[in-house]
């Protein structure tokens, strides 16, 4: 079975086609600046195999539906292609932002679903359009081949109304829907299951605190498999501190700025996801630069990474006394699989809990999944690698072999 995984964006569509036989990549692509003057696509086939081939070019990519098409061109070329035609794509796999309470699986495509995305644009006014044009020109491409959307905000479904209530005016709520719904959901979810299963435990049975670490950061609650609770709210804003987003902030800073800064909800808003959390208290977004400028004395790269580490240490107390007994705790994604350091300092005094770093494992440089807790520690700890496109495949899959076993199918 061949899936194709699609995360369109507002300019750009990521792809990859995965053999689910052996989880195999057979391309990965990136389609980047549709609709500007010069568009680009980059493309590796085979990747890590004695066939890889690179290919990369610039041209202008007039929209989503020209830039899917070049990347197809791509996939089936004669001379250095992976497949002979479109037929040889058994399904398509949708990377979808937000379904809000709509959606609690991964669904295959119909055009209700596509009326439920649509109507939970206001949710996610970036993604879920961007989202939908790559469906949309997906659907028109390749006509007759399932296609699934997986959803950020899926996972996060089961969080308890205790837990996804804001304590505003109820009809906030009931009206408006607004409320915690979550996201990182699709990978929260994977490493949960790879934990799981690196423990030898049914994911049923773990209590787990999962820590997504990469630009957008969030870390989630586990409770017998289930997400219970979860740092990012009603959009990708709250909780820990990222690259350029705030994070928690007193909300009434909104109308302090508003009042006494003249600011507008636009530059409230900008200022909040673009200039704000790492960026916006050293200047630098990315944690390889913060560590170079601590190590030249930068006391403000030093400050930001102390406001980092704080926060995900705060968050972990929080679930730990959410959540009772944990079995694990994992990190993942860009800082969280390579930054011992962050690691370290979002784990220092946790050892009265149980939580005890083995500093060796914690340094030493490993691909894969690796435990790096000591022998005493109650809770292990635990670095996995993400992969959300291998997850929307594995849930895809299951999608389609669920309507496959469905009775009348
Ligand atoms: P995204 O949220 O965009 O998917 P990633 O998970 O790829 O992001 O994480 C990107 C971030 O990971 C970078 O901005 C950088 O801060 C961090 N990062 C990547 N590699 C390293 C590394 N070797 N050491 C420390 N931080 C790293």
């Amino acid at each position: 079975m061949r899936i194709l995984i699609i995360n369109s964006g507002s300019s750009s569509i990521k792809f990859q086609l995965l053999d689910m036989a052996d989880e195999s990549v057979l391309a990965s692509g990136l389609v980047e600046r549709i609709g500007e003057i010069e568009g680009l696509l980059q493309c590796t086939t085979r990747p890590g195999t004695a066939q890889e081939h690179k290919e990369k070019f610039q041209r202008r990519i007039a929209d989503h539906q020209d830039g899917m098409r070049l990347a197809v061109s791509l996939l089936t070329d004669t001379e250095k292609g992976v497949i002979k035609d479109l037929a040889d794509i058994d399904a398509i796999g949708h990377r979808v932002v937000h379904g809000g309470e709509d959606v609690r699986r991964p669904t295959l495509i119909t055009d209700e679903l596509v009326a439920i995305i649509e109507r939970n644009s206001p949710l996610a006014p970036l993604h879920n359009p961007a989202n939908l044009d790559g469906i949309k020109v997906a659907r028109e491409l390749f006509p007759g081949i399932p296609q699934v959307a997986v959803f950020d905000t899926a996972f996060h479904q089961s969080i308890p109304a205790r837990a996804f209530l804001y304590a505003l005016p109820y009809e906030m709520y009931e009206q408006h829907r607004i409320r915690k719904y979550g996201f990182h959901g699709t990978s929260h979810k994977f490493v949960a299951g790879e934990c799981a299963r690196l423990l030898g435990k049914p994911l049923e049975q773990c209590n787990l605190i999962t820590i997504h670490l990469g630009n957008g950061c969030s870390m989630t609650a586990i409770e017998k498999g289930l997400s219970i609770d979860t740092t990012l709210g009603m959009t990708p804003l709250e909780g820990l501190v990222m690259g350029t987003r705030s994070g928690d902030v007193d909300p009434a800073i909104h109308s302090f700025l508003a009042r006494n800064l003249g600011m507008d909800i636009e530059a409230i808003d900008r200022m909040l996801n673009k200039d704000s959390g790492l960026k916006g208290l050293c200047g630098m977004n990315d944690m390889r630069d913060i560590h170079a400028a601590i190590a030249q004395g930068n006391e403000h790269a030093r400050l930001a990474l102390e406001v980092q580490t704080y926060r995900n240490r705060k968050y972990i107390g929080a679930y730990l006394a959410v959540l009772g007994r944990v079995d694990a705790l994992v990190f993942t994604a860009g800082i969280g699989e390579n930054d011992a350091i962050v690691r370290e300092k979002s784990l220092t005094g946790l050892e009265q809990f149980g939580i005890v770093l083995d500093s060796q494992a914690n340094t030493r440089r490993q691909k894969g999944p690796v435990k790096i807790s000591s022998a005493d520690s109650t809770v292990q700890i635990w670095i996995i690698p993400t992969n959300e496109e291998l997850a929307i495949g594995r849930e895809s899959l299951e999608v389609l072999n669920n309507r496959r076993l469905a009775p009348g199918a």
